[in-house]
């Protein structure tokens, strides 16, 4: 029996090819001519006025701090069933995260908990679209509105989703996009930052670039670069841009595969899940996704400890996902307590995920359903 990897990254054809050029005629650093089609195919793809590649989501984010100039006082809602880097990006700058429970059903931050958590001192709200499955966008920014604050999506599981017909990653004023392995697109470590207000572009380009105007000079729009405002290197190389185009061009193969693999896991594990008490993914009919993670609520933990042991025993990987960011060591030095967001407390501990990626073959992806299938018949 051959193992089953949980992902394997997809490799499309010309990513090589791509690769070599940038080799053999360079540059190597970045903002080569890869980038820019990089920055020209995302704002196609999502209708943003301005995309910036970063060297990972977890920079992206950190660029979306900075723009907010947040510090040291300032207050951020975001909920803390995520990865650590939306929570890291606020209190890098000093500021605090107040973290909002999600909801039971698609798992993104429960926009009728909000508004109870804005302040005088909230500065944002930094919202997940779990699994690229959108948040409540018209309630969230009604909400975002009325208090003056703005919002920034954590777009890295959401490119091609959509929520009422506009794509994910457009609605804040900033959103951010992974490449990293684990994601639709990657080449490796990679990511972007979508400006969406055309006002913060330059700053954005001068945060990305040392602080410094150095992208306006390589326009020619200047005739010198000089340090302008703080900022890093956040700009990825060629190399790696490269890598990252062959995966853009091949977008519409990839999500073909991906939904095809999502949907078979959806019709052939409907009726078992509903027999053994197990929850399957909620999509509401005003939200396409893009077939990023397929996952299984299991009744309890113990039901999810022994289906993924059941799993690994038929050399099958599937693996859980968040731990409570609020209950982790850092969440409790932050003030984290237990209960304070049950449905999150609750959720970390059943989901299990299930093997997706472009590569995963029909055969394999049967016996998966079969093993899952298995494990729970007694
Ligand atoms: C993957 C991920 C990130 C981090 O992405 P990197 O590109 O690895 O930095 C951030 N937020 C969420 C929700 C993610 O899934």
């Amino acid at each position: 029996m051959k193992p089953i990897p949980f992902n394997r990254a997809a490799v499309t054809g010309r990513e090589l090819e791509y690769v070599s050029r940038v080799i053999s005629a360079g540059p190597l650093h970045g903002d080569g001519p890869f980038t820019r089609s990089c920055h020209e195919w995302l704002e196609r793809l999502t209708g943003s006025p301005k995309a910036l590649l970063t060297t990972s989501c977890t920079h992206a984010l950190e660029m979306a701090a900075l723009l907010l100039d947040l510090k040291a006082g300032d207050e951020v809602i975001v909920p803390p069933f995520t990865f650590v880097s939306t929570v890291n990006a606020i209190v890098l700058r000093g500021a605090r995260p107040v973290f909002v429970d999600i909801r039971p059903d698609t798992l993104n931050l429960d926009e009728t908990q909000i508004e109870a958590a804005v302040t005088p001192r909230t500065r944002a709200i930094l919202l997940v679209h779990y699994a690229g499955v959108g948040c409540e966008m018209d309630a969230i920014m009604a909400i975002a509105a009325r208090h003056g604050v703005p919002v920034i999506e954590d777009n890295a599981h959401g490119l091609f989703g959509t929520y009422r017909g506009r794509p994910l990653g457009t609605f804040g004023l900033f959103s951010t996009l992974s490449f990293h392995d684990t994601k639709n697109l990657s080449c490796g470590e990679g990511g972007a930052l979508l400006v969406n207000d055309a006002r913060y572009a330059d700053r954005a380009e001068i945060i990305r670039e040392k602080g410094t105007n150095r992208t306006r000079f390589y326009r020619g729009q200047v005739d010198k670069y000089t340090w302008c405002d703080i900022g890093s290197s956040y700009l990825p190389s060629d190399i790696l841009a490269a890598y990252l185009l062959a995966q853009i061009e091949s977008h519409e193969r990839i999500q073909r595969r991906r939904h095809e693999l999502w949907s078979r896991y959806a019709e052939d594990l409907a009726s078992w899940a509903s027999g053994a008490g197990v929850r399957l993914p909620v999509v509401p009919d005003h939200c396409t996704h893009p077939a990023h993670i397929f996952y299984l609520l299991m009744p309890s933990l113990e039901a999810r400890t022994a289906l993924l042991a059941y799993l690994r025993q038929r050399l099958i990987l599937a693996v859980f996902h968040y731990q409570p960011l609020h209950l982790s060591d850092m969440g409790r030095r932050l003030g984290g307590r237990d209960g304070q967001c049950p449905v999150t407390e609750e959720v970390c501990d059943r989901l299990v995920r299930l093997p997706l990626f472009f590569q995963l073959e029909d055969d394999d992806q049967a016996r998966v359903i079969e093993a899952v299938m298995g494990a729970t018949s007694g």
